[in-house]
């Protein structure tokens, strides 16, 4: 897919979330929120659901979460408008209130189709709900800062989940920023293992390196694993349900070790990378943003 493509799928995407009503959540709103960002991102930032300021704004992380989030993207030398940024739900839950489970199974197949047109390299989760998703049944507090494969039927096909507390864990207590900043320092590394998953399978010497977990691909994975804890011993099952397709966080901790990745059955096309994730410095330019 070309980046002009992934455009507009995005935008397709958009244009049908701006009139969703799927859920509640869109009896309160003012603006939706789908997300923004460059379509030919390998890194996707998934937050909980968009607050009063994104409500306003139709932008997601926009307030004073969002105004953290960025200045943690720029601390790795990159750009906030190099990655995407989304929600798990799109449209404020009044009140800034949790989202609720239903309005969550509602939204997910917007998030699903999101992430399967760009087919990213990593998805950082940001906060409680988002981390529900990609790693169903585990606590923040045990894996932030971590990262383990993407299960392909949330739509990442062949991804890493960096699992990171939501900025607003630093708003409602300053010292907790040293955590957020810390955890982050990890995410450049994340991208460089998922890259060598990912090469791995598309290896094209090897073909059979794209139809099963290569051993390389493990190895690669489990850089970043090996500083996290025992994931596959820690997983408790959560309270929120979850839509078909998607896995359940109430269903019992999957068997298969967090540091396996699962099969892929196509090949992902490697992607350029933004030059301020090569680890160049630039200037933010706001004329670059696409808002979808
Ligand atoms: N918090 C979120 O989770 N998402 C936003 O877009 C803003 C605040």
């Amino acid at each position: 897919m070309t980046d002009q493509e992934r455009g507009a799928a995005l935008e397709a995407i958009a244009a049908e979330i701006r009139t969703c009503t799927r859920c509640r959540l869109h009896e309160a709103r003012d603006k939706t929120v789908p997300g923004e960002g460059n379509p030919d991102t390998e890194v996707v930032v998934v937050g909980e659901g968009p607050g009063r300021d994104e409500n306003q704004a139709g932008r997601p992380f926009v307030g004073a979460s969002g105004r953290l989030l960025t200045d943690l993207i720029e601390s790795l030398g990159w750009r906030r408008h190099d990655v995407f940024i989304t929600n798990v739900v799109k449209c404020w839950p009044p009140g800034n209130r949790d989202p609720r489970p239903d309005e969550i199974a509602a939204c997910a197949p917007y998030l699903q189709r999101q992430l399967e047109v760009l087919d990213p390299a990593v998805v950082v989760t940001a906060g409680k709900h988002s981390l529900n998703v990609f790693m169903p049944g585990e606590r923040i507090g045990r894996v932030h800062g971590t990262s383990r494969p993407a299960d392909p039927s949330t739509g990442a096909r062949d991804a890493l989940v960096f699992a990171m507390y939501h900025p607003a864990f630093a708003l409602y207590d300053g010292s907790n920023r040293s955590t957020l900043q810390t955890d982050i320092q990890g995410l450049p590394g994340t991208l460089e293992a998922s890259r060598r998953r990912r090469e791995a399978r598309s290896t094209p010497d090897d073909p059979g390196a794209a139809i099963r977990p290569a051993a390389s691909a493990e190895a690669a994975a489990s850089v970043d694993l090996a500083a996290s804890v025992d994931l596959a011993a820690s997983a408790e099952p959560a309270a929120v349900p979850w839509p078909t397709g998607v896995p359940h966080p109430e269903a019992p901790p999957d068997p298969t070790p967090p540091e396996v990745a699962a099969p892929v059955s196509s090949i992902a096309e490697p992607r350029s990378l933004p030059p301020s994730l090569a680890g160049l410095p630039s200037e933010p330019d706001a004329d670059q943003l696409t808002l979808f």
